[in-house]
């Protein structure tokens, strides 16, 4: 199967096609040509904390982990509360010209949860979404006039599900593990009940609402309710969230890479996010990117900050444990990691149809790689992937037509 890709879009597609005269022939014989991966749910960490990641350093590492678009939170300094905040970024990002950025606009000004920000005008400048990410919107009515709100300019609403007075200050999955390492635990509940809330509020107010990084069978389940109601209700994993246990937080000794918020679950909850992947619960696999400098790191666990980098590591960990772990097919896949995401977030791609963006990911599925920091291009390197071998890698990422990475 041949693609013709012109003026930065795909212009045919179909068996051996006519080449015109001066084509640039790119031969990804026995490699899978899939439309371009988008994640929807990145910190980028521009304006404001440079030192962790740059607009620059996140686009090169996303075109390297096989992303062509990213969606980036508004938790920067100044947070994106505010249309020239939005601007900004859009702006540097098509400066750098790798992958395609859409920030996602703040819910709260200043991520205060008190204020709703003035969605409609980052809307119009660029914003795809509206999240508080990180923070928990505590205040129900704030959630239940943003999702109103939001319904009104067609935004989804992302939200990070915690209640903070039961997560009490943990920093790791509450059970047994946590107990015998002597960590303070975060219960499943504190995640479950704000879904629940959330998903009653989608319902009072017909408004979109997208769950971010979930982690638990019974935020899962309330999913798939939802979903049997025709609730407009989508949901998202992070690949580390189906590959490592709590017990893999005590294999680490204490190393702070391995702290991620939601933490790190036991066996039981993975089995029932695989699950939720194979059922069509998940609607996207994002890679929860959450750069921080090395001296950030450097705490003990209780006093780290959360987050792991995720966008050179998410797609061959969903290869290798998804697809080559048998648990969904490549077409599956694609509909996580391309097909849906644009489609929730309302963005360009996701098809390689005639007139679609040609924006492609190029994939080895027989690639065999150990997990190497050092090549990171991402300014940061927590991760607690490094050693790991895994099998299926991107090996090209083309944006707009122009190859902008290739693996060497
Ligand atoms: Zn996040």
């Amino acid at each position: 199967m041949d693609l013709l890709l012109e003026g930065g879009v795909v212009a045919a597609a179909g068996e051996r096609l006519d080449q015109p005269a001066q084509t640039k022939v790119f031969d990804a014989a026995g490699m899978v040509v899939a439309p371009g991966f988008i994640d929807l749910h990145a910190h980028l960490r521009e304006p404001g904390f440079e030192h962790k990641e740059t607009i620059a350093s996140g686009s090169s590492a996303a075109v390297a982990g096989g992303f062509t678009a990213v969606c980036c939170m508004a938790d920067t300094d100044p947070v994106n509360d505010d249309p020239s905040v939005t601007e900004f970024i859009s702006k540097r990002a098509q400066q750098v010209g790798l992958a395609r950025i859409y920030p996602v606009g703040a819910l709260s000004v200043g991520l205060n949860g008190v204020e709703m920000a003035e969605i409609g005008e980052m809307v119009r400048a660029g914003a795809v979404a509206v999240s508080d990410d990180r923070r928990p919107v505590a205040n129900a009515q704030l959630f239940r006039r943003a999702l109103e709100y939001a319904r009104s300019f067609d935004v989804p609403v992302a939200v990070h599900s915690e209640d903070l007075d039961l997560s009490d200050g943990g920093s790791m999955h509450e059970g047994a593990v946590s107990t015998r390492i002597g960590l303070r635990g975060m219960p499943t509940s504190a995640e479950e009940v704000m879904v629940a809330r959330d998903v009653l509020l989608a319902d009072l107010t017909g408004g979109r609402l997208h769950l971010c990084h979930l982690s638990t069978p019974t935020a899962l389940d309330l999913v798939r309710t939802a979903k049997q109601r025709k609730l407009a209700v989508t949901s998202e994993v992070a690949a580390h969230q189906f590959v490592l246990t709590d017990e893999d937080v005590a294999g680490a000794d204490y190393n702070p890479n391995w702290k991620t918020n939601p933490p790190l679950r036991s066996a039981t909850e993975v089995e029932a996010i695989l699950q939720a992947i194979y059922d069509g619960t998940v609607d996207a696999i994002v890679s929860d990117h959450e750069p921080h400098h090395a001296d950030e790191k450097e705490l003990d666990f209780a006093d780290a900050p959360f987050g792991i980098v995720g966008l050179e590591t998410a797609v061959p960990l969903a290869l290798d444990r998804l697809v080559h772990g048998r648990v969904i097919g490549l077409t599956q896949l694609v509909r996580l990691m391309s097909t849906r995401p644009a489609e929730i977030f309302g963005l360009p791609g996701g098809s390689l149809r005639e007139g679609a963006p040609a924006d492609l990911t190029v994939l080895d599925l027989r690639a065999v790689r150990t997990v190497d920091p050092g090549n990171f291009r991402s300014r940061a390197h927590n991760t607690p992937f490094a050693g790991m071998r895994l099998k299926g890698w991107p090996v090209a990422t083309i944006v707009g037509g122009e190859v902008v990475w290739q693996a060497s």
